[in-house]
């Protein structure tokens, strides 16, 4: 599979198209800095370019009234290109992201069953024989009505999405966007444009109509200000950081767009003693993992220990020194357990996360700077750390850091644990480890968070929604909740027995 010319990798309208004012941006990669391509740099003229192509296709074009079936299976075939060209595709997303080569093949599996998912989904939903999808005929009590409610495309969407999963977060909002009809303009991270890239080649190839799929690459403010202000723009959905949510809450409010927010996490993880006795290695390993994978930047990463306090010297000791053996190196060192941060500027956010954490009274029991030693003096590769001792009121246990970096607090019993994993401004996911299946029930029914795992973390399917509760978002994704976002409901009412009604005699 090619990837068209550099500086070509706008697609508006069906054409690949370099930037109204010729601007690239050089891709690198964050695990030694090598160049890994060079894109177009977009700004706000091609993103109104790219809102005005989506329109007409939605307002003019076939694909919103294309059958749902045909839309599911137009899906379902996309999923099978992503695997003919899983190799290529996991390449690019680890050079683009320096993550694990073997991680980037496990995304790119996972963004085939999201495409899976709902084309399956759409070809399972019901289209009358008047187009109306999912149509329901109401028993309104009346012989001489037909009342039914069905459900249509919201319109174009603006699909914003982030860094650390590039192409499965570009998989959440476009499989669901394309089952529900809409047209749609997407503006991936600036940092890892290249699988999307590829999408959009994949999904022409399976025969998607021109200008129902439309790419701008670009900064975030540059390309973003249009694809949240402008009134051909239906609805905006972002994953991202908190602070740009809230901005682009406001950017879509005067034009009062619906809108879907994917935002961060402050994760706990709640392990009680009696996890510990019945099987510390499995405690150790589970901890090491829900933080350290894709060296925590996971937005449902497992960055806030929540231990029992019988416990916490012989979990955090494990902890600690299993944390400073883990190898670190890039995409294709089958020997590295986890990769580099994704920029200096990201790195430099940790190392002052770590600084600050410290002054505030943590506790440094390992980590807390940059390795550069040998292999990875050009990467951006930070020591997985541990901070001790925190305490909820502290800004490092309340902020996310979306780095290797773990917190640890202590709690006396059950109603203390789940009393300080709700005292957070995000409630995205947690996890609780102990072999009390009564206590594990009791525990996630309380905890104000979209995902809890319970015994094993991160693991989740298509067929489930994501997403979080207070600022860690709204909405949902993925599941049935996922298709419903792109959709809106309609009540049609059909008189069958028409006559005057008598009101003004
Ligand atoms: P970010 O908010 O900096 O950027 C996300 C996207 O928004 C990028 O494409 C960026 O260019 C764009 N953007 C930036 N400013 C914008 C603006 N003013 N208007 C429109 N678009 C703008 O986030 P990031 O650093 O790329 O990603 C990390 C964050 O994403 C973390 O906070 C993480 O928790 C979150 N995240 C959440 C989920 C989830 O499912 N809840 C999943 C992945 C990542």
């Amino acid at each position: 599979m090619s990837s068209p010319d550099g500086s070509q990798t706008l697609f508006i309208d069906g054409e690949w198209r370099a930037a109204r004012d010729g601007a690239v941006r050089i891709i690198r990669c964050p695990a030694d800095g090598t160049e890994v391509g060079e894109v177009a740099e977009g700004g706000a003229a091609d993103a109104r370019e790219a809102i005005a192509a989506a329109r007409t296709a939605f307002d003019a074009g076939p694909w919103p009234h294309t059958p749902v079936a045909e839309r599911g299976a137009l899906l379902l075939a996309v999923a099978d290109l992503l695997q003919r060209d899983r190799a290529e595709l996991a390449r690019m997303e680890s050079l683009d992201t320096g993550k694990r080569l073997v991680e980037s093949e496990y995304d790119i599996d996972d963004v085939t069953s999201v495409f899976r998912h709902f084309g399956a989904t759409a070809q399972a939903e019901f289209s009358d024989s008047t187009g109306h999808e999912g149509a329901r005929v109401l028993d309104v009590g009346r012989n001489d009505v037909h009342s039914l409610v069905a459900h249509e495309p919201v319109g174009v969407c603006s699909l914003i999405t982030p860094w650390n999963y590039p192409l499965l977060q570009v998989a959440w909002k476009v499989a669901p966007c394309l089952a529900a009809g809409n047209t749609f303009v997407l503006k991936p991270s600036e940092l890892t444009p290249h699988t999307a890239i590829a999408l959009m080649r994949l999904l022409t190839e399976a025969g998607l109509p021109d200008g129902v799929a439309n790419l701008v690459l670009g900064a975030g403010a540059a390309v973003g200000e249009p694809l949240t202000t402008d009134s051909r723009v239906d609805l905006v959905s972002f994953t991202g950081g908190l602070v740009t949510g809230r901005a682009i809450m406001r950017s879509a409010a005067d034009t009062v767009k619906r809108i879907a927010l994917e935002l961060g996490g402050k994760n706990p993880v709640i392990v009680f003693a009696d996890a510990f006795a019945a099987d510390p290695e499995f405690v150790v390993d589970l901890i090491l993992t829900a933080v350290f994978l894709h060296s925590g930047q996971v937005c449902s990463a497992g960055a806030r220990l929540l231990v029992e306090e019988s416990i916490h010297d012989q979990v955090v000791d494990q902890v600690v020194a299993r944390a400073a053996q883990i190898r670190l190196g890039g995409p294709f060192d089958e020997h590295a357990r986890t990769g580099p941060l994704i920029s200096q500027a990201h790195l430099d956010k940790v190392a002052r996360y770590v600084a600050d954490a410290v002054a505030e009274g943590a506790v440094l029991r390992c980590g807390g700077s940059r390795v550069s030693d040998g292999e990875l003096a050009e990467g951006f590769f930070f020591a997985p750390t541990v901070l001790d001792r925190c305490h909820t009121s502290m800004g490092c246990v309340q902020d996310e850091s979306f780095g290797p970096v773990l917190t640890v607090e202590t709690f006396a019993n059950e109603d203390q644990a789940v009393a300080l994993a709700n005292d957070s401004i995000y409630g995205l996911a947690g996890g609780v480890l102990t072999p009390d299946g009564a206590k594990a029930d009791r525990v996630a029914a309380r905890l104000r968070m979209g995902t809890v795992w319970i015994n094993d973390y991160h693991p989740y399917v298509a067929q489930a929604e994501w997403g979080g509760y207070k600022q860690s978002g709204i909405g949902r994704e993925l599941g049935r909740a996922g298709l419903e976002e792109y959709r809106e409901t309609k009540h049609v009412w059909r008189q069958l027995e028409p006559k005057a009604q008598g009101w003004f005699e």
